[in-house]
C-alpha cells in the first residue's frame, strides 16, 4: 500500500469522529462567546514551528483544533452571530460539501466530469424559477447560470466580458464604469483587475437610504458619452452592505441601455429573499433588462460559503472572453458545441463540485422551509427595529431592510462606537458598523441556521442593557 494512502476502515471510524465532532460543537455553540479576545500571534505561538515528520492520530488533531483553534475563531454559525453579513450554512450543505470532496473530481469541462456540469446546470435552473427571475436568463435561450466561488468573481466575470464587447463594438473609445457609493468594494476591485483606472471609474452618490441617484448617474452617463468616452458597465446593487439598500434597477436600466452598457446586478445578500413570493418584487425588478444578475446562497440560503450563482443573459461575451482551449483540454464533446464547459464561464481553470451541496440543500430541506427561514428573518428583524425606534436612546438610520437593522445611539458616533465594542467583548451577541448617511451605524443581519427569535430578543436586551 502506498504510505499515504489512508484505509478504508480507518476513514469510515475516523469520518464519523470529525463527523461526530462537528454535531458536538453545534450543539454547544450557543454557550461559547461568539467572537474571540485574542492576541495577534497568539494562535502561532501555540502550534509546532515544524510540520510533523510522522503520522499523528485523528484525537490529538482534534484535541488541538479544541485547544487552540476554537478559542481563536469567530463563531460565525453561533446564533448570536448578526454581523457582516450571514455566511449561513446547514447540516444538507455539509453533507454535500463532504461529497463533493470525496469524489474529488474536477468539472472544468463537460467531458471532465459530465455530471458535475449537468448537475450544477440543472440547480440553477431549479433557482431561477425559486427567485422567479426572467427566461432570459435561461440556458435555453442565449443565457445561462454559473456557479462562482464568489459575488467579487462573479462581478469581475461580467466586468471582463462587458469590457470585451464594449472594445469589440467601439474600438478605440475610452471605457468608463460606473457604481454607487455604496457599492461594494468587489465592483471597484473588479474594475481595477480588469484596466479600468481610477479616472474610468464613477462612484454616484445615493438618496438617505443609501440607494442610487439615478439622476445623477444619468448625467454622470450623458456627459461622459458627449465627452466622447463610453459608458460601458453599469453596476446596480440590491442590498448594498452598508444599509441594505436597493437601487433603482428599473430606472438604472433605462440610463445604460441608452448607451448600451452592460448592467451588472449585485444582489449578494438580498437575493435570496426572492424566494418568497411576497419579498420578490423589489428584489427582482429591473433583471428583465439585466446583462447579469448575481446572488450568494451562500450568505442567507444556507449553502456554505463557498457558493454564488451568476446568471447571463447572454453568454456569448462571457464565454469569448474567458475560453482557452489549449490542445490538452480539446475534446469531442467541445467540439460539438452540444456542451457547457462552465471553465469559459469562470477565471481557475479546475472547478469543485459545488453544485452538489446546492442540490442537497434544495432537496433535503427543500423551499418551504427555506422560505420559512428568510420570513423569521425579516419579522424579527422588524420587531427588533420597533424595540429600537421605541427607546429614546437609540434612533433607526433608515428602514429596516429584509433582515439588516442599521441604528445608532442619538448621543453620537463615539457613542455608538463604544456600545458596539462593549457589547462585542461580552461574547453573548456579535454585531458589526457601516456608515449609514454619514453616521456610524450598529448593524444587526439575521440569517443564521440556528437563529431563534429569542436570540434576537436578547441581542437587544444586551445593547439596551450596555447603552448609556
Ligand atoms: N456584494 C455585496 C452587496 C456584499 O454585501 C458582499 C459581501 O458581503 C459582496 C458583494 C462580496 O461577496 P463575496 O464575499 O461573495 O465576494
Amino acid at each position: 500500500m502506498a504510505p499515504t494512502a489512508f484505509d478504508a476502515e480507518r476513514f469510515r471510524h475516523e469520518a464519523r469522529a470529525v463527523v461526530d465532532w462537528i454535531a458536538d460543537y453545534w450543539a454547544t455553540l450557543e454557550s461559547r462567546p461568539v467572537a474571540p479576545q485574542v492576541e495577534p500571534g497568539s494562535v502561532r505561538t501555540a502550534l509546532p514551528a515544524a510540520a510533523p515528520e510522522r503520522p499523528e492520530p485523528l484525537a490529538a488533531v482534534l484535541a488541538d483544533l479544541d485547544r487552540v483553534i476554537l478559542p481563536g475563531l469567530v463563531h460565525w454559525q453561533h446564533p448570536a452571530f448578526f454581523g457582516y453579513f450571514p455566511a449561513s450554512t446547514s447540516g444538507p450543505s455539509i453533507l454535500g460539501e463532504l461529497l463533493a470532496a470525496g469524489l474529488g473530481v474536477q468539472g472544468m469541462l463537460w467531458a471532465t466530469s459530465p455530471a458535475c456540469t449537468e448537475l450544477e446546470t440543472h440547480c440553477i435552473e431549479w433557482l431561477r424559477h425559486l427567485l422567479g427571475l426572467p427566461e432570459r436568463f435561461a440556458v435555453a435561450g442565449a443565457g445561462g447560470g454559473v456557479i462562482q466561488d464568489s459575488a467579487s468573481s462573479g462581478a469581475l466575470v461580467a466586468i471582463v466580458a462587458a469590457r470585451d464587447r464594449a472594445m469589440a463594438m467601439h474600438p478605440g473609445r475610452p471605457l468608463v464604469a460606473y457604481c454607487s457609493v455604496d457599492a461594494h468594494s468587489s465592483i471597484e476591485k473588479g474594475l481595477r483587475i480588469a484596466g479600468i483606472d481610477a479616472s474610468r471609474r464613477r462612484r454616484i452618490p445615493v438618496d438617505a437610504a443609501g440607494a442610487m441617484d439615478v439622476a445623477a448617474l444619468a448625467a454622470a452617463v450623458e456627459a461622459d458619452a458627449a465627452a466622447g468616452l463610453h459608458p460601458f458597465f453599469v453596476a446596480a446593487t440590491v442590498g448594498t452592505t452598508a444599509s441594505g439598500a436597493i437601487d433603482p434597477v428599473p430606472a438604472i436600466a433605462a440610463v445604460a441601455g441608452r448607451h448600451g452598457a452592460w448592467l451588472h446586478v449585485d444582489a449578494a445578500w438580498a437575493g435570496t429573499a426572492a424566494i418568497c413570493p411576497e419579498l420578490r418584487p423589489p428584489v427582482v425588478a429591473g433583471a428583465d433588462h439585466a446583462d447579469s444578475w448575481g446572488f450568494n446562497p451562500h450568505k442567507w440560503m444556507l449553502v456554505n460559503f463557498d457558493c454564488h450563482v451568476l446568471w447571463v443573459a447572454n453568454r456569448g461575451p462571457l464565454v469569448r472572453a474567458l475560453s482557452m482551449k489549449p490542445d490538452y483540454l480539446r475534446n469531442a464533446a467541445t467540439e460539438s458545441g452540444a456542451v457547457i464547459d462552465y471553465a469559459d464561464w469562470q477565471v481557475p481553470l479546475g472547478r469543485r463540485f459545488r453544485a452538489l451541496k446546492l442540490w442537497m440543500t434544495l432537496r433535503m430541506l427543500g423551499a418551504a422551509a427555506l422560505r420559512q427561514h428568510v420570513r423569521d428573518h425579516v419579522a424579527w428583524a422588524r420587531e427588533f427595529a420597533a424595540c429600537v425606534a421605541a427607546d429614546p436612546r437609540f434612533e433607526l438610520l433608515c428602514e429596516p431592510s429584509l433582515a439588516l437593522v442599521c441604528f445608532a445611539l442619538r448621543s453620537g458616533d463615539e457613542a455608538s462606537a463604544a456600545l458596539l465594542g462593549r457589547v462585542n467583548a461580552g461574547g453573548t451577541a456579535f454585531l458589526t458598523h457601516a456608515r449609514v448617511a454619514g453616521r456610524y451605524a450598529i448593524r444587526l443581519a439575521i440569517g443564521g441556521a440556528i437563529t431563534e427569535r429569542r436570540h434576537v430578543m436578547a441581542a437587544w436586551q444586551t445593547l439596551a442593557d450596555a447603552a448609556p
